[in-house]
C-alpha cells in the first residue's frame, strides 16, 4: 500500500508511519490527463526571453524543454517557466556549458543543483495539488533548500509569493546575488533552518524540499494550508532508498502517495556557516 489518509499525522513523519508499513513505492493516479503544451505558450516564452548566441539564447533552453517534454513533462506553465529562467546563470562559469543538459551539477559546499527533469517533475506534481489546480498558480510557496536559487526562480514564476530557506550562509548570499538580476519581486530568501519551515508566512499552499531526510519535519505539515500540497524526497525505512513523497492536506486530514526513487542531498538541521 502506498497511499493513505488520516486526521493527523504522527510526528516525526517517517514513511513507515505514513503508510503503516514500508510499502512498495508505486506511482499513484494523482496526475489526471493534462492539457497538451501549446505551441503558442512556447513561442511566447521564446519572445520573452533574451535572444542571442550560445547559452544566452532562448533556443538552447527551448531545446532542453523539448527534451523534458519528450520524457513526459506536460504542464504548459511549468514548461514556459523552464524556457524562461537562464539555468547557466546559476552555476559556475566552468560548468555553464553543461547547464542545459539533464544533469545535476555541483554548486559548492558539497551541494548540487538538481537535474532539470527532477525539478520539472517536482514542480509539475505541485501544480496538481488541489489549491494549485483551482487557482492555476502555486499560490504561497515555501522552498526548503535555496541552493543556487534556480528552482526558486522557477517557483517565483508560478507562485503568488515564494519564501525560500537555506541553512548555508554562503549559498544564501550567492543565490541572492544571482537572483538580483532577475528582479523577482515576489521571492524572499531566508537564511535559516528550513526544518522549522517559516512560520511568519504560513500557511503555504505549496511546499517543496530540495533535501531529504528520514522523516518529514512536523513544521512542514503544520504549515501546509488546507488544499495545499507538499513534495519532498524521503528515505524509505527498510530499503534506505530515497523516494519522492507527495502529501495533500484536506478537511479530513493528510493524504500521501509515494513516487519514484530520487537522489537528493541530506536534509540537515541547524544553521551552517
Ligand atoms: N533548489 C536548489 C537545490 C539545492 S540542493 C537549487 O535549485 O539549486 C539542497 C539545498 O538544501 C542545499 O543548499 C542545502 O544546504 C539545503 N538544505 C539542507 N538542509 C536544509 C535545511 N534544514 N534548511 C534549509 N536548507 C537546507
Amino acid at each position: 500500500m502506498s497511499s493513505s489518509s488520516g486526521k493527523a499525522p504522527r510526528f516525526p513523519l517517517r514513511l513507515d508511519q505514513l503508510s503503516g508499513g514500508a510499502g512498495a513505492p508505486a506511482r499513484q493516479a494523482l496526475l489526471r490527463p493534462q492539457a497538451p503544451v501549446q505551441q503558442a505558450h512556447a513561442d511566447a516564452a521564446r519572445r520573452a526571453a533574451p535572444s542571442g548566441l550560445g547559452l544566452d539564447s532562448a533556443d538552447v533552453r527551448q531545446r532542453m524543454v523539448q527534451r523534458l517534454q519528450a520524457q513526459g513533462l506536460q504542464h504548459a506553465a511549468v514548461a514556459a517557466a523552464l524556457a524562461e529562467v537562464p539555468r547557466h546563470v546559476f552555476v559556475d562559469a566552468a560548468l555553464a556549458t553543461q547547464a542545459y543538459e539533464d544533469t545535476s551539477l555541483p554548486i559548492g559546499l558539497g551541494q548540487t543543483i538538481s537535474k532539470p527533469s527532477v525539478v520539472a517533475r517536482m514542480i509539475e506534481l505541485l501544480m496538481h495539488g488541489a489549491s494549485a489546480r483551482a487557482a492555476g498558480s502555486l499560490g504561497r510557496t515555501l522552498e526548503i533548500g535555496t541552493g543556487c536559487g534556480y528552482q526558486a526562480a522557477l517557483l517565483a514564476r508560478l507562485s503568488r509569493q515564494v519564501i525560500s530557506v537555506e541553512r548555508l550562509k554562503p549559498l544564501h548570499d550567492k543565490a541572492r546575488d544571482k537572483l538580483a538580476s532577475l528582479r523577482l519581486g515576489n521571492l524572499r530568501l531566508v537564511y535559516g533552518d528550513g526544518m522549522r519551515g517559516h512560520p511568519p508566512n504560513a500557511p503555504y499552499d505549496s511546499i517543496i524540499a530540495a533535501a531529504g531526510g528520514q522523516a518529514l519535519p512536523p513544521a512542514w505539515l503544520e504549515q501546509l494550508a488546507l488544499g495545499g500540497r507538499l513534495v519532498a524526497p524521503l528515505q524509505e525505512p527498510l530499503t534506505h532508498r530515497q523516494v519522492l513523497v507527495v502529501v495533500d492536506r484536506h478537511e479530513g486530514g493528510y493524504e500521501h502517495s509515494v513516487h519514484e526513487a530520487v537522489k537528493f542531498v541530506p536534509l540537515k538541521s541547524g544553521l551552517g556557516a
